[in-house]
Order: C-alpha cells, then sequence, then structure tokens
C-alpha cells in the first residue's frame, strides 16, 4: 500500500477541466475518472474536501461582462459552481463513495448549508465533501473560495487540478521559451505576476501557510500521485 503525504486534502478542479474537450458542459467520462481516483485516495484513508470552478457553465466577469452588473454575474457564477457540485456528488456515491455537498449559500432543497464544523465532521467520517458556491460573495473567484476552505477544514494541501501542467514563466501556449517551476515561493508568485491563482487566493494562501500543488487533470491518476508525495507540478509553499 502506497503511503500518504497528504492525509486530508482540498481539491481544486477548474470547471472547464470538468469539460474536457467541449470546454463547456460536463463530460461524463472526465467526471467518472476523476471519481476513481477520488476513490483511490479515499481507500488511503486520504480526508477529501472538493471545490469545482463554474467557468465551464457561466464567469461573471468572462460572460457577463459589461452587459450586466457585476454582482448578478457573479450570482450565476456561483449557481455554476453547484450545478458542478451536485453533478460531481452524483457521480461519487454511483462509484460508492458517500458524498455531500456543502453550499456557502443557503439552498437546503439542493444541498446542506456549509459551516466548518459539519464539514470537519464529514471529512472524518470518511464522507467526501463537496464545496459549492465559492466563498458566497460576488468579486471573489472559486481559486479563493479554495483557499479559504482549505484553511478553515486546515487540510495539509490544495491540489489544484488545472488543464496546465504546472506553473510557467510565461503562457506555455503562447510563449515556446517559457519554463516551468518544480517549486515557488508564496512571494515569487505574486512579484512575478506567474499564472497560478489569482492574488487573492495566493496572498490568502500565504497568510495561512497553506501549500498548494498545482498540476494537470489530463491524467487523473496524477491526484494520487501529489496525494502520495510524488513531486509533478509545481509546489507552491514557505521556503
Ligand atoms: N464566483 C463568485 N464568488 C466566489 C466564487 C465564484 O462570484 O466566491 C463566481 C464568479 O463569477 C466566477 C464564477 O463564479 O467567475 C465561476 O468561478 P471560477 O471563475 O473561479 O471558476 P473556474 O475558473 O475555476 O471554473
Amino acid at each position: 500500500m502506497p503511503t500518504v503525504k497528504y492525509k486530508r486534502i482540498l481539491l481544486k478542479i477548474s470547471g472547464e477541466a470538468l469539460a474536457g474537450e467541449a470546454h463547456r458542459g460536463l463530460d461524463f467520462s472526465v467526471i467518472d475518472s476523476v471519481c476513481e481516483v477520488i476513490k483511490k485516495c479515499s481507500a488511503l484513508g486520504v480526508q477529501i474536501g472538493v471545490v469545482i470552478g463554474g467557468g465551464n457553465f457561466w464567469r461573471g466577469v468572462k460572460d457577463g461582462a459589461d452587459k450586466m452588473q457585476r454582482s448578478h454575474g457573479d450570482a450565476m457564477g456561483m449557481l455554476a459552481t453547484v450545478m458542478n457540485a451536485i453533478a460531481m456528488a452524483d457521480a461519487l456515491c454511483r462509484h460508492g463513495l458517500d458524498a455531500r455537498v456543502l453550499s456557502a449559500v443557503e439552498m437546503n432543497k439542493f444541498c446542506e448549508y456549509f459551516t466548518r464544523d459539519t464539514a470537519d465532521r464529514y471529512l472524518n467520517e470518511g464522507k467526501v465533501v463537496i464545496f459549492a458556491a465559492g466563498t458566497g460573495n460576488p468579486y471573489f473567484t472559486t481559486d479563493t473560495g479554495a483557499v479559504l476552505r482549505a484553511v478553515e477544514i486546515e487540510a495539509d494541501a490544495i491540489l489544484m487540478a488545472k488543464n496546465v501542467d504546472g506553473i510557467y514563466s510565461a503562457d506555455p501556449n503562447k510563449d515556446p521559451t517559457a519554463v516551468k517551476y518544480d517549486s515557488l515561493t508564496y512571494d515569487e508568485v505574486i512579484a512575478r505576476q506567474l499564472k497560478a491563482t489569482d492574488i487573492t487566493a495566493m496572498t490568502l494562501a500565504m497568510d495561512n501557510h497553506m501549500t498548494l500543488v498545482c498540476f494537470a487533470l489530463k491524467d487523473p491518476e496524477n491526484i494520487l500521485r501529489v496525494v502520495c508525495g510524488e513531486n509533478i507540478g509545481t509546489i507552491v509553499k514557505e521556503d
């Protein structure tokens, strides 16, 4: 049995990563493969919290932009994260896991309201907890929501599963000279304006000494590799 480096994790998956090649909506083959890996991590005794973005359905700033009042556009974005959370909980249950959705915004017909203590209890019971609706406030992102929840549940690390395989010196899709970093400090990410998370999320992680590992979801087994301490992607932590 492999040894585990991180016993309680917060897995952040961007909405777009769940959409697969289509980049919009949900790709159930991606969701199923993520569930399989979450199941393997759970079988190793890892406690798993999940935050899913909403970009596969709606991003407030990008899709609403100057056509909508920002708070309204962001409310739609938060609702998109709830749709993803419900889809993921449904899939996890089909894979034989017990999963609960805890939302930052009350909507008790669909899911439970988030409290830190409920999340902690469920995690200790071996349930997968999916945190929905981000921080519950406009002008934030689900990256910030992920760091906030990770800090609250005292996670050992945040696993940022993205469409890129780490943090680069420049956009690797646009700049062929872009270099991937193995390890960075929070200060380096912020000072060099590297595309890891938004700055609000990164400063919250820095203030609370929360380790982040950024890697590609393209191979979902990467989640297990990171949990077991394999050096893939880019790790952001204190010196
Ligand atoms: N959002 C928000 N407050 C939060 C989290 C998210 O208003 O605390 C809204 C915001 O409009 C954002 C959208 O939800 O664009 C989807 O989240 P995000 O862009 O972080 O999703 P991802 O890029 O990870 O798929």
